[in-house]
């Protein structure tokens, strides 16, 4: 008997028997640890209607009751970080430490949402016209649908969740079916801080949930986070439907380092953002390109740094670098390596058939280093999500340029140098939605919003931050007369400020 991960519909667990399920597995040993439920059309059905009826008293509760139980959740959330941290491990992998890092990321997007009755704020025109004050209004949507890649369980539901509601609209989560029970435990906290029955319904499953949300009339804006290709057709079918949609796609981030840098603060860069959850993460650095003549220094500095990552067991605090999410996720990863090979990159570290202490089970890949990658390989070419890192070879700072702007994906691009000027230039130039200057993963903080650019977002508004309370909300704008009502008559000129 494993245990069995269900739905949150209407403020309790769901109580149906599910026609489909799903593994969840320990990637860390590659036992399965549950069965998680597989939404059908029904339960769609049921998730849409509960947000539904929660929302009309859920828009009309006031700001302040509305704050309160969002400080009440921050203040849960932060006392339960370590129990959620330590979920996100035995469900992803990623080690405990990083996981503690993507909750505390969340937590910033809870407090900014805290910020609610200071970030709705409407204008107002007294004596717009003579007599006349004007003043715009942000409203929530209604029931809106969030749909969550599984490299960040935690921290990306808390993306949008958290401001979603702190709008007045009311959510319906499908979380990725490979970790599923970070939701549930958010949605648990949730209800303890006093959220009513139906503001927040996480719903378990694949495509069907997916396209029961991106289908329904009642669903008024989808926020989706994963693959390139499914945010496309997520995008694509969501607007079709006449929904609202941001979609955030997958990424290939460049770091160029050029000749005036500190290569020990490069290499440190490089490693800990290729390798950090083993490489799954869309902020993660995939291609270092050197510019001439640092390559082979850099390659050595980080041939280097890798022989010392401790990969482990994510339970383990001396485990710096996890396994991959699921066997079939590792498979296609080390398929990239025997390609890169083929491809004749230069195969500097080899990850393949890595032994780890204790759990042969586990879906592992060790950090993998390859050099002089060139752009028609399908290393360079591709997402491959995983802790293989390339590094390119440039002869200057506009051919290092020239290959981020000729990228499809533009998420974030990272520059090390010590030459400011360069730097600017790099941040005017870059063809990208993040930048980092002698920084290599630049998330943004709570209160700016995270998008990238190209085929790495579909839709015009980031995620979180202002753009993220931009989205949740559309402007009413009221043009009002309460002294001197009188109009002069009957009048069919257009109405014209006095
Ligand atoms: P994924 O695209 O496989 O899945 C994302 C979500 O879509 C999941 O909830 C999944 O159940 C659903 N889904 C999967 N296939 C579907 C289909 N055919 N039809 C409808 N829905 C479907 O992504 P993933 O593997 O869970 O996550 C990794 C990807 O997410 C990477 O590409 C990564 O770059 C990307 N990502 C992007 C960002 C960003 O901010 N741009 C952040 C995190 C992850």
């Amino acid at each position: 008997m494993t245990n069995r991960i269900s739905h949150w519909i209407d403020g309790k667990p769901w109580a149906g028997v599910a026609e489909r399920t799903g593994e969840v597995f320990d990637p860390a040993t590659g036992s399965v640890r549950a069965h998680v439920d597989f939404a059908g059309t029904e339960q769609v059905e049921e998730a849409v209607a509960a947000a539904a009826r929660a929302f009309p008293a859920w828009r009309n509760t006031s700001l302040a009751a509305r704050t309160r139980i969002m400080f009440a959740f921050r203040e849960l959330l932060s006392a339960r970080k370590h129990e959620l941290a330590k979920i996100v491990t035995s469900e992803h992998g990623k080690v405990e430490s990083d996981a503690a890092g993507e909750v505390a990321r969340a937590i910033e997007n809870v407090e900014y949402a805290c910020g609610a009755a200071q970030l709705l704020k409407g204008g107002f025109n007294e004596s717009a016209s003579t007599g006349v004050d004007v003043y715009s209004i942000a409203q929530p949507l209604g029931v809106v649908g969030v749909i969550s890649p599984f490299n960040f369980p935690a921290m990306v539901p808390l993306w949008f969740v958290p401001n979603a509601i702190a709008c007045g609209n009311t959510v319906v989560l499908k979380p990725s079916e490979k970790d599923p029970s970070a939701a549930n435990f958010i949605a648990e906290l949730f209800a303890e801080a006093g959220l009513p029955d139906g503001v927040l319904n996480v719903l378990h499953g694949d495509k069907v949930a997916v396209d029961g949300l991106l289908e329904h009339p009642v669903v008024k804006a989808i926020s989706f986070v994963g693959s390139t290709p499914i945010a496309r057709y997520v995008y694509e079918t969501g607007t079709r439907h006449g929904k609202r949609v941001q979609a955030l796609g997958g990424a290939k981030n460049h770091m160029v380092v050029l000749p005036d840098a500190d290569l020990d603060l490069a290499a440190d860069a490089a490693v800990s953002a290729g390798f950090g959850s083993a490489g799954e993460r869309c902020m993660a650095v995939s291609v270092v390109v050197a510019v001439d003549p640092v390559g082979d220094e850099l390659v050595r500095k980080i041939a280097d740094r890798i022989s010392r990552l401790r990969v482990g067991d994510g339970r383990r605090p001396s485990s710096e670098m996890g396994p991959l999410v699921t066997a079939a996720h590792h498979a296609r990863v080390a398929s990239y390596v025997d390609a890169g090979v083929s491809a004749g990159a230069e195969l500097v570290v080899d990850g393949r058939g890595i032994e780890v202490d204790g759990e042969p089970g586990g879906f592992w890949l060790g950090p993998t280093l390859f050099d002089k990658v060139t752009p028609e390989m399908s290393i360079y070419r591709d997402e491959i999500f995983g802790p293989v890192l390339s590094v390119a070879r440039a002869d200057s700072y506009e051919a290092a340029l020239g290959l981020i702007n000729a990228n499809p994906y533009g998420n974030g691009a990272a520059i090390f140098t010590n030459d400011g000027g360069a730097a600017r230039r790099f941040q005017n130039e870059v063809e990208v939605g993040m930048v980092g200057v002698n920084v290599p993963i630049p998330v943004p903080v709570g209160y700016y919003s995270f998008g990238g650019w190209k085929d790495s977002l579909f839709g015009d508004s980031h995620a979180y931050g202002p753009e993220g309370f931009h989205f949740f909300t559309r402007t009413k704008v009221v043009t009002s007369r309460w002294l001197d009502p009188s109009h002069g008559g009957v009048n069919l000129g257009f109405p014209r400020n006095t």
